[in-house]
């Protein structure tokens, strides 16, 4: 499932050159994206970044400044949200405290004039969905915040709406329920067939459930990749920073050749690390390089081509299935390294204060102009 890679594919949502001003504040920033039918989507990005509003205006409740909003080749401007094929679901699930599960999914399909046997099959057929069954007669109050959760959903779906857009749905539950949780939206998405967008600030759920993520800052897209690229491949130091943990060993570039960088850092020390994108030498670029991919030992590396330096264990800790280091190199700057603590059975077990070598290939990392 990858339709944003066929160039024949037609986007079903398009953002066009979307701005949002509140007063004399840019929310949105000529902001343009494509999202495809079926595609479990994320918006991530820190509180202000313009996510919640990018979501409002896809439901209609808020009108773009300027720009375009499409769904399936339809301009959505001056449609009304209820007649949009679009529903959300919010953070604070805003169940109808005295009504009765079902009639909490009923609802929204009573309200619409649907007749009362097919309401009740589609009651039924949501409550299965969602495995709550056995709850259709409690309260909200009689649930857990996790089948409360589960309940909004299945009102939100209920209507079968084409979109379902989420904002920080799992927001309010524990850490255990949420990553449990995110599995059951992704199941839930996958056998409806729907388009989720949801919108989100915490990187893990986005990497979990989404198929694409949007990565935003100060109304703009600053990436939009597979989890696995945003990771591998960030496009720039703010993408690198924000997702996962990361180096930035930042330089000059002092050589190049097709396919290697020479990088000299501040200290004078040189890494060579591949790069096939155009960078001239002189200019200052930083080798954004994850923890994992930086080995720590006793000795000094054998082997060829691997960059390698010298330090000491400045801090440690062991988290269980891995061990973190940070290193503190002759030059003074810091490196954060770990290794899993399965693979380190043979290894030579380091402690504080110990000199180390880290070393890291040359593809171990990304070099970023940005
Ligand atoms: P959060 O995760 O905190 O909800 P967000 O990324 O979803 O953040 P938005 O809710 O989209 O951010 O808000 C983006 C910016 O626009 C914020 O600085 C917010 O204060 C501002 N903003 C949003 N709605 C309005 C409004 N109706 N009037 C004025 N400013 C607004």
């Amino acid at each position: 499932f990858a339709p944003w890679k066929d160039p024949a594919a037609k986007p079903y949502i398009e953002f066009r050159n979307v701005t949002k001003i509140f007063g004399d504040f840019t929310a949105v920033d000529n902001l343009s994206l494509n999202i495809y039918e079926r595609e479990f989507f994320a918006l991530l990005g820190a509180s202000g970044c313009g996510k919640s509003t990018l979501l409002r205006m896809l439901a209609g409740f808020e009108e773009p400044t300027s720009g375009a909003i499409l769904l399936d080749g339809q301009d959505l401007r001056g449609i009304p949200p209820y007649r949009r094929p679009v529903n959300m679901m919010f953070q604070s699930y805003a169940l109808f405290p005295h009504m009765t599960v079902e009639a909490n999914i009923a609802f929204g399909l009573k309200q619409d004039g649907m007749p009362k046997p097919d309401i009740e099959a589609r009651v039924k057929e949501m409550l299965k969905l969602v495995r709550l069954e056995q709850f259709a007669k409690r309260k909200p109050h009689q649930l857990s915040g996790g089948q409360r959760q589960r309940v909004a959903l299945a009102r939100s779906v209920a209507k079968r709406p084409k979109v379902l857009l989420l904002d920080e749905p799992l927001g309010a539950l524990d850490k255990k329920l949420r990553e449990a949780t995110q599995f059951e939206l992704m199941d839930l998405q996958q056998d409806l067939g729907l388009t989720f967008v949801v919108v989100t600030h915490d990187q893990e759920e986005a990497m979990t459930m989404a198929d694409r993520i949007a990565i935003m800052d100060k109304g703009q897209v600053m990436q939009v990749a597979t989890p696995a690229e945003v990771y591998e491949a960030p496009s720039s130091r703010f993408v690198a920073d924000f997702v996962g943990n990361v180096n930035m060993l930042e330089g000059e570039v002092a050589s190049r050749d097709e396919n290697r960088v020479v990088i000299t850092g501040a200290s004078g020390a040189q890494i060579t690390v591949e790069h096939s994108g155009d960078v001239q030498p002189g200019t200052h670029v930083a080798f954004a390089i994850r923890p994992e991919k930086i080995k720590v030992s006793s000795k000094q590396p054998v082997g060829t081509g691997a960059n390698a330096m010298q330090g000491e264990v400045w801090d440690l800790a062991y988290l269980g299935d891995m061990t973190v280091y940070h290193i503190k190199l002759d030059d003074g700057q810091v490196v954060k390294a770990s290794s899993l603590n399965s693979a380190r059975i043979h290894d030579d077990p380091l402690t504080w204060s110990d000199r180390a070598w880290i070393s890291f290939t040359p593809d171990a990392g990304v070099v970023l102009t940005r």
